[in-house]
């Protein structure tokens, strides 16, 4: 209960018991932190402090490192923590970046938000960057061509007109919001903001509390640099006395060892610092000074020239610099050594600047290339966790294809979706030779392809696949495990067929092997003999509706056709004879989790995280005829967002797919996991709760009304509104027996509810 209230709600701190049922608050601590599949996962940063009775070292350390900030060993004085509470509140308050302001008008570097009079104003990335860079410098006077030098990358291509129209563009949007023009012109030479009450750092910095800062954060590292520059400046002299000594054929070992040491402190220290290229330049170095005696004129030459961009790097380089880095790194910095990297290759730059803003939402770090030369120079520098790729550069001959091979050839691991607006088949199976995991078809929200990729990789995220192998004959099972643990899997072996459905409720496996005929051994006398095959446990899987895609694979001696057939319908995914061919058993298995990992994918939907349609009515399906077998009751609801239409007409689509997306999340915590919730298209949603009748379900249904429809939204205009939905129920078998009927009445309910005014749940009447 405590997970679902922190998915949904935002604290301001938790308090966490280690030691809890169902989830301890270790896993919940770690599931917090890491957890970047939700979308909303308002706490992922909220202070958490663990209290137990466990006071053993290691178990702070374990809490500490699952990311808890504090830690309280029961039975603890009230007093200490209250203070402890205080203190963690305090300290969460300081590691924000000072608040930019101008008058009424301020900027949150945190979180990305300018806000006027209280009421926010919504601005391109790029002119919050430049309204960032005038709050931020307010005396300085900025020319067109530096703002371009500052915001702009190269591979960007901008032009002084870019710079003027989204300076335009902000003037008017701040405008509009009713902030006075905040930019004066200055003739001839550029911008500059105007003098007014600037109150620049509202949170007055405490030198002591410097520790807790993050690095990332700006005026901080500002001051640590400015502190520390001069003695980076020192070991440039050294590193030039080196050199001078090279030339003259005098360099001694000595001072060969104090070279590489200095070129291999800066390499480090100036990388902390952000000064990336200052530090790879002290990489080169290191490695010229290292085979100082192979060093040719031509070579000390280059020594020379890097040393002299070394020092340009770190003379030049001011907290100013910063600004071109921050660019789309998320707006938390803590999070940022656990966030992945995202590569966004498309030439249409806008669109890729909405992913990226949307990307950083989803705990990304996010990278554009414009083009695909760009692309293939950032991926030879940088770790990218995942791709994002066009296919059309209509100004290039190559197309996002070429990149996908020169992506498949050299950095196999990457795994790569495609986005086009083209619909083409043959670029579909061409994408997918090349090991493409993903095509996604434009117009497409970025929401829905943050939520796609998020899903891609997380299976790359998660531990191994977990293999559970079923047979008798150990001397097998001791083989298998030889032939597949250089696969890495995570490997289950059992020899008691009887175990079977126990260890499979507690392993979860991704994938099974069945053995078709066990042996029976009989323990006792008494014992009556229960006789099970390969068979019997495929069937077992493939009628509960949690295991019916579990992939199965058959391993047996028969190979007549018989028991071959047997085998695949019974539900069997694929059937090996014995003996076995190890690169055939190996392929086999990687193809079938490989399946699996898209079939995951097929079967939800990105934008609302819950079963499709087709998913959804097979186990509807399911779960009534279990229903029936079982003589439990089953009730099935049909819900329908109330008037949607006009929330996308009001507010935007965006908009509306932020709300379906909420209201997924919604469902999907409010059911429990036997019970199916599916979208069953639009914005219309099923839900069907086994062993519930309908007043249980409308019991429930009500709940979910009331928590949907208090949940106040907030347009891009900072409108704010709420949503309602309808719904209709049915029971079984009240209402009918068979999906088609109950779908119908709970349809005729759903209409009736719209009909007496929206936001209620209707109950089918008995003699429709
Ligand atoms: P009612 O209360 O009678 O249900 O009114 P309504 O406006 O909700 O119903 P209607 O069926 O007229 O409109 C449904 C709207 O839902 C129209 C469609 O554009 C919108 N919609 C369907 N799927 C999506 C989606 O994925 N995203 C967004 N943003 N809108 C969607
Ligand atoms: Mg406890
Ligand atoms: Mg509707
Ligand atoms: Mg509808």
């Amino acid at each position: 209960m405590g997970w679902n209230l922190a998915e949904v709600y935002p604290y301001d701190l938790i308090l966490l018991d280690v030691m809890l049922p169902k989830l301890d608050g270790i896993s919940f601590c770690q599931k917090l932190r890491t957890n970047q599949s939700s979308l909303l996962n308002p706490n992922r940063e909220t202070p958490v402090i663990l209290m137990t009775a466990l006071d053993a070292v290691t178990n702070k350390v374990i809490g500490l490192d699952a990311g808890a900030d504090d830690y309280l060993a029961k039975p603890f004085d009230m007093n200490e923590l209250l203070a402890r509470i205080r203190a963690l509140l305090r300290r969460n308050q300081k590691t924000l970046s000072p608040l930019l302001s101008w008058g009424d008008l301020s900027l949150n570097p945190n979180s990305c938000e300018v806000i006027y009079q209280e009421k926010p104003i919504y601005l391109a990335a790029k002119e919050y960057e430049i309204l960032e860079l005038f709050l931020r410098y307010p005396e300085q006077i900025f020319s067109t061509s530096r703002l371009l030098d500052r915001l702009w990358t190269s591979e960007e291509f901008p032009s002084e007109g870019a710079v003027r129209a989204h300076i335009k563009g902000l003037r008017q949007k701040l405008k509009k919001a009713g902030v006075a023009d905040i930019l004066e012109t200055i003739y001839k030479q550029g911008y500059r903001l105007k003098d007014q009450e600037v109150v620049n750092e509202k949170y007055q910095e405490d030198i002591n509390q410097l520790e807790y800062n993050s690095i990332n954060e700006t005026s901080e590292l500002k001051a640590v640099w400015e502190k520390y520059r001069q003695s980076y400046s020192d070991r440039l002299t050294i590193l030039q006395q080196a050199i001078d000594a090279i030339k003259n054929g005098t360099f001694t070992p000595t001072q060969q060892q104090e070279a590489e040491r200095e070129a291999h402190t800066l390499i480090g220290s100036l990388g902390c610092f952000g000064l990336e290229t200052a530090s790879e330049i002290s990489r080169q170095i290191k490695q010229l000074i290292q085979q100082n005696q192979a060093l040719k004129p031509p070579e000390i030459t280059e020594l020379e020239q890097l040393l002299t961009q070394l020092k340009e790097e770190i003379e030049g380089y001011g907290c100013e610099n910063q600004i071109n880095q921050i660019e789309y790194l998320p707006s938390i910095p803590n999070i940022s050594s656990l966030s992945l990297s995202l590569l966004i290759v498309d030439d249409d730059l806008p669109l890729a600047q909405q992913m990226a803003i949307e990307a950083t939402n989803w705990g990304f770090r996010a990278k554009i290339a414009v083009n695909l030369q760009a692309a293939e120079e950032f991926l030879s520098d940088h770790h990218f966790d995942v791709i994002l790729l066009d296919i059309n550069f209509p100004d290039s001959i190559k197309n996002g294809l070429d990149f996908l091979a020169i992506v498949h050839n050299h950095y196999p691991k990457i795994p790569v979706v495609m986005l086009t607006a083209e619909n083409s088949f043959i670029q579909r199976v061409e994408a997918a030779r090349l090991g493409s995991q993903c095509f996604l078809q434009k117009p497409i929200s970025p929401a829905e392809v943050l939520a796609t990729i998020t899903q891609i990789i997380q299976p790359v995220n998660q531990s191994v696949a977990k293999l559970l192998i079923v047979d008798d004959d150990p001397g097998l099972l001791n083989l298998l495990t030889t032939l597949l643990e250089p696969s890495n899997y995570h490997l289950t072996l059992l020899n008691q067929p009887e175990k079977f459905w126990e260890t499979l409720e507690q392993t979860a496996p991704d994938l099974l092997i069945l053995d078709v005929e066990f042996s029976v051994i009989q323990k006792s006398e008494k014992d009556t003999i229960n006789y099970w095959s390969g068979f019997d446990l495929c069937q077992v899987v493939r009628s509960d509706s949690r295991w019916n895609r579990l992939p199965i694979l058959f391993l047996s001696s028969h190979n007549d056709l018989e028991t071959i057939q047997r085998g695949f319908t019974v539900g069997a995914d694929d059937f090996l004879t014995k003996p076995i061919v190890p690169t055939e058993l190996i392929t086999r298995v990687r193809t079938r989790l490989e399946q699996r990992k898209l079939w995951k994918l097929t079967e939800i939907d990105a934008l609302t995280g819950l079963s499709l349609r087709r998913k959804a009515l097979q186990d509807l399906t399911r779960l009534l005829q279990l229903a029936q077998r079982q003589q439990q009751p089953f009730s099935l609801a049909v819900l329908d967002l109330d008037h949607f239409k006009s929330v996308n007409d009001q507010y935007g689509h965006e908009m509306g797919d932020q709300v379906l997306n909420y209201f997924g999340k919604i469902l999907n915590q409010s059911f429990r996991q036997e019970d199916v919730v599916g979208r069953w298209g639009g914005e219309e949603f099923i839900v069907g709760m086994y062993g519930t009748d309908k007043e249980d379900g409308m019991r429930k249904l009500v709940q979910v009304l009331q928590q949907f429809s208090q949940y106040s939204f907030t347009s891009l205009d900072g409108t704010r509104f709420k949503v309602t939905f309808s719904g209709g129920i049915v029971q079984t078998p009240d209402h009918g027996q068979d999906l088609q009927t109950l779908y119908q009445k709970a349809d005729i309910a759903l209409y009736q509810a719209k009909a007496e005014g929206r936001n209620r749940i209707c109950s089918a009447n008995l003699n429709k």
